[in-house]
C-alpha cells in the first residue's frame, strides 16, 4: 500500500511522503527478492482461487503524483498496479477532508493545531464513545509526531462527522488562507482513462472517504455503490471488482461492510494487516485481504521534510 510517492514539494513541506527514488529502489527489491504477479495472475488468483507468488502493488487516494510519477514508473517497467479511488473530488470538485487535514499538517506545526482545537473545546463535538479514549491519548508525553498523530485522532475518529467539515473549514481560514486548487492533490479522469488503457486496475476507494464502521448500513451502501456507478459510467466497467477501505485496519469496516462488498460484487477488497495474503483469505474472507503498508517493508520509510 503507498500513499504519496513524489519527491520533495516546497509548497507542501511537512507532507508525509516516500520519496520517489525509494520507491524505485524499492522496486527493484521486489523485483529481485519476490517478483511481481502479472494482471492477468491476480485475476485468476482471485476469480479461480489460484496460488501465486509475488508482489501485488497498490496506490490509494487517487493523487496526481500517482499519474505524474508512479504509473509513468510502472509504464517504463511494463508493470501494473491498482489504484483505488475516493470519487467525491471528480464529482464535485471538492478536496477530501482527510487530504485537507494532511495539508494543514503540512503546513502548520501540529501543535498549533492542538492548541487552537483546545481553545475552540473540540472535545465538546465529539462521538460520546470517544472521549475516554482521547483521554487517554492526552496523557502522553507529546513529541511533535505525537502531535500529529493527535490531529488526525481528532479530526479523523474523534469528532462527529456532522462537524468535521466546519472545523476543518475553520481550520482552513484561519491557517491556510490560500485556495488550493484540486490539480495539486488529484489526479484527473483523463489521467485514469489513460491509466486503465495501459492496463492499471481502477478499484473503489468509497466516494468520501469516511470511516465506514462509524456509519449505518445505509450510509455505508451508499459510500460504496455511489463510488463503483461513478467509476463505471466514467471509465467503463472493470474485468476485476476491487475496493479498499479508508484509514484501513479491522477498526475501519464491520460485518455489514463485507456482506455489501459481497452484494454488490465485489471480487476482492483491501485490508491493512501485516501478511502475505492466502488462499484461505482469498476462500474465505475475500473482503478483507491483508495488505503491508509500504514503510513495514525496506526503503520504504517515509519522510517528513
Ligand atoms: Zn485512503
Amino acid at each position: 500500500m503507498y500513499h504519496y510517492v513524489r519527491p520533495k514539494d516546497n509548497r507542501f513541506p511537512g507532507l508525509f511522503r516516500h520519496d520517489i527514488k525509494d520507491f524505485i529502489k524499492q522496486l527493484d527489491y521486489f523485483d529481485k527478492k519476490f517478483g511481481f504477479i502479472s494482471r492477468e495472475g491476480f485475476i485468476n488468483s482471485i476469480k479461480n482461487q489460484e496460488t501465486r507468488k509475488g508482489v501485488i502493488l497498490t496506490f490509494d487516494d487517487g493523487l496526481i503524483c500517482h499519474y505524474k510519477y508512479v504509473f509513468q514508473e510502472l509504464k517504463k517497467r511494463k508493470l501494473w498496479g491498482i489504484f483505488f479511488i475516493p470519487t467525491l473530488p471528480f464529482e464535485e470538485s471538492k478536496i477530501l477532508d482527510v487530504h485537507r487535514i494532511h495539508i494543514l499538517i503540512s503546513r502548520i506545526d501540529s501543535k498549533t493545531i492542538c492548541d487552537y482545537l483546545n481553545e475552540i473545546s473540540i472535545q465538546k463535538l465529539f462521538e460520546e464513545d470517544k472521549i475516554e479514549e482521547f483521554k487517554e491519548l492526552t496523557y502522553w508525553n507529546q513529541t511533535n509526531d505525537m502531535y500529529t498523530l493527535l490531529v488526525k485522532r481528532i479530526l479523523n475518529y474523534f469528532l462527529k462527522y456532522k462537524y468535521r467539515e466546519g472545523v476543518i473549514d475553520d481550520l482552513f481560514k484561519t491557517f491556510i488562507k490560500e485556495k488550493i486548487s484540486l490539480d495539486q492533490i488529484y489526479l484527473s479522469m483523463e489521467n485514469l482513462k489513460e491509466m486503465k488503457s495501459e492496463g492499471m486496475v481502477i478499484g473503489s476507494h468509497t466516494k468520501t472517504h469516511k470511516v465506514l464502521s462509524k456509519l449505518n448500513i445505509a450510509s455505508q451502501e451508499k459510500e460504496i455503490s455511489k463510488s463503483f456507478d461513478f467509476l463505471n459510467n466514467g471509465l467503463g466497467k472493470m474485468d476485476i471488482k476491487t475496493f479498499c477501505y479508508p484509514y484501513g485496519g479491522f477498526h475501519s469496516f464491520n460485518e455489514h461492510t463485507e456482506k455489501i462488498l459481497d452484494d454488490y460484487n465485489v471480487d476482492c477488497s483491501f485490508n491493512v494487516e501485516k501478511r502475505d495474503i492466502t488462499i484461505t483469505d482469498i476462500s474465505n474472507r475475500p473482503q478483507a485481504l491483508p495488505r503491508y503498508d509500504c514503510n513495514q517493508l525496506k526503503f520504504g520509510k517515509t519522510l517528513n521534510d
